[in-house]
């Protein structure tokens, strides 16, 4: 363990050298997982290290990477039967991490993958990638092609699928239906794509971050990557900050990093002229976190605890002279414009709730609309009521603006305008 890493998924990010460089990455250690596993340890073995690694999903979810996989069927060993499939489809307002890990080091996501479809028996693998990402869809076809020099016994083929752009295909069911040539229609559950997924047969959706731990994890063992984490979880995680602060950007840190550290240390605090009023932990659909909440731990325990959810890990600042309605009235439009259309709540309620901001924020609302729009935040966003989690994580950033910026709701009503027009602060 003495050259393990305690940075592992940003280790080959350089500027001087090209990012598809097949012998550079080798050189760095590259592949050497591969070589060690495929065909010298068992895919059952393999499995048993991913869970007991706690590697818990990096798309935002948050779910056991390991359990995951451990409901794809083994038994069922013939050719063409089962799928990997790589969600690199990153549509969260304010996310941007899993493009880092493609366009500075796509061999890592591909050995990362190979070793997953080795450990699950699959013999295709699909990177589902958003069409606005040219340069990582150049860079992983290349360093995919390089790949096909690489000689074992465990036969893979692998794509990349590059999507038309809807945001609902991030959701793992809806991506199938898209990858299939269909309509991106979330489907119901179950059953879950383990059992019957891409074209009815098992498969697993995971997404870019979580594969590029694949391959550490098979070298460096459970427990090294387990003492990578500060908190309650393990490993490290790509946090991001984006909004008015010094230095926006990406950092692979401890999983379990403080807020306030990652705000302060890494982001350089907020612009001059700024303060700090509220953030966004995981992308557009999570809930605000406020300056009370600085010292809490970013692991997913700890912000659901919160109230919020750690979702994609990168945050979203907003700052004292932003106005939170205009703030969320933007987020509610964007969801509402993905909306897939095939549920009520979320194709008509997510338009009216931004029909209701908009109405505030330009100084038109009325006491009631405060009343509306706390029902639809009850209707909208109650698991159950839709058919997947897009209306319920719209409503998130709505639902918790309305309990910690009340007053500037309020402010808005009364003097019929925006008291944020001027670009000061309320
Ligand atoms: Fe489609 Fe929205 Fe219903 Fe999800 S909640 S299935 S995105 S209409």
């Amino acid at each position: 363990m003495t050259d393990a890493p305690t940075r592992p998924l940003t280790r080959n990010v350089r500027a001087d050298r090209s990012p598809t460089d097949f012998a550079a990455y080798e050189a760095n250690g590259g592949y050497r997982a591969l070589n060690a596993t495929v065909g010298r340890r068992s895919p059952a073995e393999c499995l048993q290290v991913i869970k007991d690694s706690n590697l818990r999903g990096r798309g935002g979810a948050g779910f056991p990477t390991g359990l995951k996989w451990s409901f794809v069927p083994m038994e069922d060993a013939t050719p063409g039967h089962k799928y990997l499939i790589c969600n690199a489809d990153e549509m969260e307002p304010g996310t941007f991490k899993d493009r880092l890990l493609m366009e500075c080091d796509p061999h890592q996501l591909i050995e990362g993958m190979i070793l997953s479809a080795y450990t699950l028996q699959a013999d295709v693998a699909y990177i589902f990638i958003r069409a606005e990402y040219l340069l990582a869809v150049r860079l992983l076809r290349e360093a995919i092609a390089a790949c096909y020099i690489l000689g074992s016994d465990f036969s893979l083929d692998m794509y990349v699928h590059v999507s038309a752009g809807r945001y609902i295909c991030g959701e793992e069911t809806a991506l199938i239906s898209s990858l299939e040539g269909k309509r991106a229609n979330p489907r119901a559950k179950p059953p879950f794509p383990q059992v019957s997924g891409l074209w009815g047969r098992p498969t697993i959706v995971n997404n870019v971050e979580t594969l590029c731990n694949i391959h550490h994890i098979l070298e460096h063992g459970a427990e090294w990557f387990q003492s990578l984490g500060r908190g309650e979880d393990a490993g490290t995680k790509l946090y991001g900050v984006s909004g008015r602060v010094r230095n926006p950007g990406c950092w692979e840190l401890p999983i379990g990093t403080p807020i306030r550290e990652i705000l302060e240390e890494h982001a350089g605090g907020m612009e001059d002229g700024y303060q700090l009023r509220g953030l966004l932990p995981g992308g557009g659909s999570t809930d605000f976190l406020t300056t009370e909440h600085l010292d809490l731990a970013m692991d997913y325990g700890t912000i659901g605890k919160a109230g919020s959810r750690m979702g994609t890990g990168t945050m979203i600042i907003l700052d004292d002279r932003t106005c939170p309605i205009g703030f969320i009235h933007n987020l509610t439009r964007f969801f509402a414009q993905e909306s897939c259309g095939f549920c009520t709540p979320c194709r008509d309620g997510l338009p009216w709730s931004a029909q209701v901001l908009e109405g505030i924020e330009t100084g038109q609302g009325r006491r009631e609309d405060l009343d509306t729009l706390a029902y639809q935040i009850d209707y909208i966003g109650a698991i159950g009521n839709t058919h997947c989690a897009l209306a319920p994580g719209a409503m998130e950033p709505v639902q918790s603006a309305l309990k910690y910026f009340r007053e500037d709701f309020e402010a808005h009503i009364e003097r019929g305008a925006c008291p944020y027009a001027d670009g000061g602060a309320h």
